[in-house]
C-alpha cells in the first residue's frame, strides 16, 4: 500500500527542522526532504550570537546539526533528493523527486532563499577563482590576502569581521554612505582595524585571467573609476527566494516570495510556508524556527479537523 505521510517538509533549513521538530513530536508521520546540505544559509554562517542561547562559540553548523539531530530523535525521516514536481491541489499532495514520488496530507514549503549576484562585468567567469559568495566555505583561501566584501547588510558586514581573521585587508565596498546592517554589527566592523570601508561605490567590472586580481570600482556620486587590488571578492547583496517550483501554483510576490497568513498558511489547503522563502519583514534563524513550529502546529489541526468532518 502506498505510504501517505501526515506532513512533507520540503527544505532542511531551521525552518524546515523546526517544522520537522514540532511535527514529530506531535506524533505526525514527518518527512524532510533536502537536496544538499541540512542547515541552509545558516550552515554558511561562522558566527551567529543572536538565536537566544546560540553562546559559547556556537556556529551556523553546530545549531544546525543539534536541530537535525533533536528533529531526528523526536521521529522525523529524512530524504536526500531533488523535487522536480509538486502537485498541491486536493487533500493528498504529491512530491515528485527525482527518484521517489512521496505523498502527504500537508506540505510545509521551507526550500529558502539563495544570493543575488553583484552584477558586475567578469562575475561569473571569475567565480570559484576569487568570486564567492560564502566566507565560510572559501575564507582560508584568502589567509593573509586582500580580500573585498560587496554590501551593506547583515550578511556583509558579519562575513566581513570573520573575513578579518583570515584576510591581510579586509575591504566593504557599499552603495551607499551609511549601512543597512544591524547597529552591533557595524560598531563591532567599525572597531575592526582589518575593516576599511568604501562608500558611495559600486564593482562594475572583475579583472583578472586565471584569478581576480582586481575590481573596477565606480563611485556612484562623483563617477570616478578606480581600479582596487582584490584577491578576494564577496558578495553579499541581499537574496531571492527559492520559489521556481512553486510559480503559477501559489501566491506569491512578483520577486517570488511566497504570501502567507500568520498561521503559515498559503493560498492551498493543507499547504504552508515557512522560513526565508516567505514575505516577511525579519529574516533570521528565530523567526524561521518561529515559522516552523507553527506552520506544523496548523497542519496538525488542518488533519484533525479532516478527520473530524468524514
Ligand atoms: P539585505 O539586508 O537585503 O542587504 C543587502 C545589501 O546589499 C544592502 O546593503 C544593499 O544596499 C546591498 N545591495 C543590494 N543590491 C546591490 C547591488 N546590486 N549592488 C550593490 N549593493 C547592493 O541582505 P542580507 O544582508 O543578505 O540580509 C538578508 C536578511 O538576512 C536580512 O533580513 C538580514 O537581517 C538577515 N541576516 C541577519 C544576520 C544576523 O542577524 N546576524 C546575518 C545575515 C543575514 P542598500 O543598503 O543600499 O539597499
Amino acid at each position: 500500500m502506498e505510504h501517505i505521510y501526515d506532513t512533507i517538509i520540503i527544505g532542511g533549513g531551521p525552518a524546515g527542522l523546526s517544522a520537522g521538530l514540532y511535527a514529530s513530536r506531535s506524533k505526525m508521520d514527518t518527512l524532510i526532504i533536502e537536496r544538499g546540505e541540512f542547515g541552509g544559509q545558516v550552515a554558511t554562517t561562522y558566527e551567529l550570537d543572536n538565536y537566544p542561547g546560540s553562546i559559547e562559540n556556537c556556529t551556523g553548523v553546530s545549531l544546525s546539526k543539534r536541530m537535525k539531530q533533536q528533529a531526528e530523535e523526536f521521529g522525523t525521516q529524512f530524504a536526500f533528493e531533488e523535487v522536480t514536481h509538486v502537485k498541491l491541489e486536493g487533500d493528498i499532495k504529491e512530491i515528485k523527486c527525482t527518484k521517489n514520488i512521496y505523498k502527504a496530507k500537508t506540505i510545509i514549503i521551507a526550500t529558502g532563499a539563495f544570493p543575488r549576484l553583484g552584477g558586475f562585468k567578469n562575475e561569473l567567469e571569475l567565480r570559484g577563482k576569487g568570486v564567492s559568495y560564502c566566507a565560510t566555505c572559501d575564507a582560508d583561501f584568502f589567509e593573509d590576502l586582500d580580500i573585498v566584501v560587496l554590501g551593506g547588510g547583515d550578511s556583509a558586514i558579519s562575513e566581513a569581521i570573520y573575513l578579518a581573521k583570515f584576510g591581510e585587508t579586509v575591504t566593504v565596498v557599499h552603495r551607499r554612505g551609511e549601512l543597512r546592517a544591524s547597529k552591533s554589527l557595524q560598531e563591532k566592523a567599525f572597531n575592526n582595524p582589518k575593516i576599511k570601508f568604501v562608500w558611495d561605490t559600486v564593482v562594475v567590472e572583475a579583472k583578472g585571467t586565471e584569478i581576480l586580481e582586481s575590481l573596477v570600482v565606480k563611485n556612484v556620486k562623483t563617477g570616478q573609476v578606480n581600479d582596487l587590488k582584490a584577491d578576494g571578492c564577496f558578495v553579499f547583496v541581499g537574496y531571492l527566494p527559492i520559489s521556481e517550483l512553486f510559480k503559477g501554483k501559489i501566491t506569491m510576490t512578483d520577486r517570488g516570495d511566497v504570501i502567507t497568513d500568520e498561521e503559515m498558511r498559503t493560498n492551498i489547503p493543507g499547504v504552508y510556508a515557512v522560513g526565508d522563502i516567505r514575505e516577511k519583514l525579519l529574516r533570521q534563524v528565530i523567526t524561521a524556527a518561529a515559522d516552523g513550529a507553527i506552520a506544523a502546529t496548523h497542519a496538525e489541526h488542518y488533519i484533525e479537523n479532516k478527520l473530524a468532518s468524514l
